[in-house]
């Protein structure tokens, strides 16, 4: 087998495991327009000064953002001497399709792929393949680790995955993930620490052992976090909830109580010996530049 050379091997994520140190990562999505790819751009360099471990690029379940994912996650990975990750969703894709888009990560550069299987539409025969495939994650993880030797990560959900019967069958399919060869989680967005400990304690006894990277998206705007948690099945605690409803008018006190209940999960998460923290930047800079920054004494005081 060939010798991956250091320069390529040093951009695999798993690689910033292991340095007592947790991980920090951000999330982008791809612009659609000229001016939001001016405004992602800017956001990128401005994170890009918190010295990130990795930066991940979404991937519009069916193919919709294609191009604009592989574009995306290349250009980070040539300009920025970071590690960058791409998601990549199986839902509505052939095989012969997955392997073209994955050759062409690979020729580019990129070690990463977060492997998901993606949201079907509502009417899945609008999908040019219907449903694709590969039914589920676990099946994309054994099909891009047969392709190249990426370095794999998988979604996970403290609060269970909304479309999941139960918290066992959720970590049983969790399982079968990194059975499949991923090297770590990235979880679901969450608000309660409580439910995170919950997740990574019962999957630390159902014998998964990769690290556990924390979703975190810092509330920016009230109609935005509740469309959000609708979606993906997260909840908001009330005394939270209250005070950001009671605010909404005032959006500069929205962010602030967002940026504060944050940081406050950051801090009390690295405490627990979190692997990492993963945020949901969604193309602003400004909630978590402010949170990262506030961490340098967490991390100082871990002995870096
Ligand atoms: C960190 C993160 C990043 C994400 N990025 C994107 C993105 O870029 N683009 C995007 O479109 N979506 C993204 N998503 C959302 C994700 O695509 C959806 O949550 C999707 O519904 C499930 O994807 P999955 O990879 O978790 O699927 P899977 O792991 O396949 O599981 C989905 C559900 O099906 C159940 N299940 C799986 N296999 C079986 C089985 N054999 N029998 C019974 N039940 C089963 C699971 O328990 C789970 O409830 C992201 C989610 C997270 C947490």
């Amino acid at each position: 087998m060939k010798t991956e050379p250091a320069y390529t091997r040093s951009r695999r994520i798993d690689t910033a495991f292991g340095t007592g140190r947790p991980i920090v990562s951000f999330e982008f999505f791809p612009p659609k327009t000229q001016e939001s790819a001016a405004q992602l751009y800017e956001t990128i360099g401005e994170l890009h000064s918190l010295r990130p471990s990795y930066v991940s690029v979404t991937y519009g379940a069916g193919g919709s953002t294609r191009r604009h994912t592989i574009d995306v996650v290349q250009k980070i990975q040539s300009a920025l001497d970071t590690r960058a990750m791409a998601h990549l969703t199986c839902v509505g894709h052939t095989r012969d399709e997955l392997a073209t888009i994955l050759d062409e990560l690979w020729a580019g550069g990129i070690r990463n792929i977060l492997a998901l299987r993606g949201d079907p539409p509502a009417d899945p025969s609008l999908l040019p393949n219907g449903m694709g495939e590969l039914a589920t994650a676990a099946e994309l993880v054994q099909f891009v680790s047969s392709r190249h030797e990426f370095c794999v990560a998988v979604a996970g959900y403290p609060e269970v995955h909304p479309k999941c019967p139960s918290f066992d069958q959720d970590l049983d399919n969790l399982k079968s993930k990194v059975d499949q060869g991923a090297s770590f989680i990235i979880t679901q967005l969450f608000f309660d620490n409580a439910d995170f400990y919950r997740f990574r304690d019962a999957a630390r006894r159902r014998g998964i052992k990769v690290p556990i990277i924390a979703g975190i998206m810092p509330i920016l705007n009230v109609a935005q976090i509740k469309k959000f948690v609708s979606m993906c099945g997260a909840k908001i605690p009330a005394a939270l909830l209250e005070r950001i409803e009671s605010l909404h008018s005032d959006p500069q006190s929205v962010l602030a109580i967002g940026v504060d209940h944050a940081l406050t999960q950051c801090r009390e998460l690295i405490k627990q010996t979190a692997d990492g923290l993963h945020f949901y930047t969604l193309n602003r800079s400004k909630a978590t530049m402010l949170i990262c920054l506030e961490l340098e004494d967490t991390f100082a005081a871990l002995g870096e």
